[in-house]
């Protein structure tokens, strides 16, 4: 029975997701107006509702004006049948096995959403990493808080650092623009300062730059140059000033986590002053960073799993389609639920294929 109320449940949630990923990214209100046929506005009546079932019965038009529904609709309720299906063969009937249910629905949302729009909206990634951390610490699931937070904060530090180098790259080695009070700048210089000093002091200091930033409207900031650049050598040098390189390097990722998911944080829900026009912060724009932040607080240390793996499927899928522009958050969705259910498995398969 456990399984079908799963499937059951799983249907109607990606119901209620389609609605989400329609409506979320427009600002417009989920609950209302009702659902209506895309096509000639119609209001839909509880009989074109049943998910997957009303596709099949009206063979995927509009009841009222013919239209064809797009296949988008049956597609996202199938995967979000089979996604709780899946998970309640991981977990009996609990409050556990409810908040996957939200882990997953939050990342189907996500990676559609991210499909249609290019953009992983703050609300949804801040709430999956609020969800992980809050859970964490109330009933120590999926892991016990400690490890949920160091997993978000490295996670999103790890892959704000790769973006930092890569936008190094892109630049040719050129200073980027530092953003004020607070970008990617203040992430690099505490990674830096995160493993030389730890990641208290080093996230300390990178939060007095922004505190000085915000004071003297302009980035009182150490250069990318000068950051990026020092990071690897510095630790390479770990050894010879007595720190161990794996703290070291865990102490940089947690110092640049904190500030890139608070940085982030900042930018999205900073009070606008009157009559000033939004602007888009470019580099602290950091979707992907922020989700994979969220990833780590469900994750830990598979989170980084959970990017290999989409790295992976997105280069393969990418070479597959022969497209351009990709948005990386569906395979990072789709590596994180992989991760999620068969981390350690794999983990276990890949230590015994090293002959460990
Ligand atoms: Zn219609």
């Amino acid at each position: 029975m456990w399984p079908l109320f799963a499937l059951v449940l799983g249907l109607l949630v990606g119901s209620f997701l389609n609605v989400v990923i329609g409506r979320l990214p427009k600002g417009e209100s989920i609950l209302f107006p009702p659902s209506h046929c895309p096509q000639c506005g119609h209001r839909l009546g509880p009989l074109d509702l049943i998910p997957l079932l009303s596709y099949l019965f009206l063979r995927g038009r509009c009841r009222y004006c013919g239209k064809p529904i797009p296949l988008r609709y049956p597609l996202v309720e199938g995967l979000t049948g089979g996604l709780f299906l899946l998970a309640a063969f991981f977990y009996p009937p609990s409050l556990e096995a409810f908040l996957v249910f939200a882990f997953l629905a939050f990342l189907v949302a996500l990676a559609f959403i991210d499909l249609d729009t290019y953009e992983l909206p703050d609300g949804l990634t801040y709430g999956l990493l609020g969800l992980g951390l809050l859970f964490a610490y109330a009933l120590a699931f999926p892991l016990p808080f400690p490890e949920a937070l160091d997993g978000a904060l490295m996670a999103a530090g790890g892959l704000g650092l790769v973006a930092g180098y890569g936008g190094l790259f892109l630049r040719r080695f050129r200073e980027g623009k530092a953003e004020v009070p607070v970008g990617p700048h203040q992430v690099h210089m505490a990674a830096l300062l995160g493993l030389l000093l730890g990641p208290g002091v080093g996230m300390a200091l990178a939060f007095l730059s922004w505190a000085l930033s915000a004071r003297t409207k302009r980035p009182v900031v150490l250069p990318d140059r000068l950051t990026l650049p020092l990071l690897p050598l510095a630790l390479f040098l770990t050894p010879f000033l007595g720190l161990s390189p794996l703290e070291a390097l865990k102490g940089s990722l947690l110092a640049a986590g904190g500030l890139a998911l608070a940085g982030g944080l900042y930018w999205a829900f900073r009070p606008l002053p009157e009559g000033e026009e939004e602007e888009e912060p470019v580099a602290m724009g950091y979707g992907d960073v922020k989700l994979l932040g969220a990833l780590g607080a469900w994750l830990g240390a598979y989170s980084f799993l959970a990017l290999f793996l989409g790295v992976f499927a997105g280069a393969f899928l990418g070479l597959l389609l022969r497209q351009r522009k990709l948005p990386f958050g569906p395979y990072l969705a789709l590596g994180g639920v992989v991760a999620f259910f068969f981390g350690e498995a794999l983990w276990r398969a890949y230590l015994a294929w090293l002959g460990l």
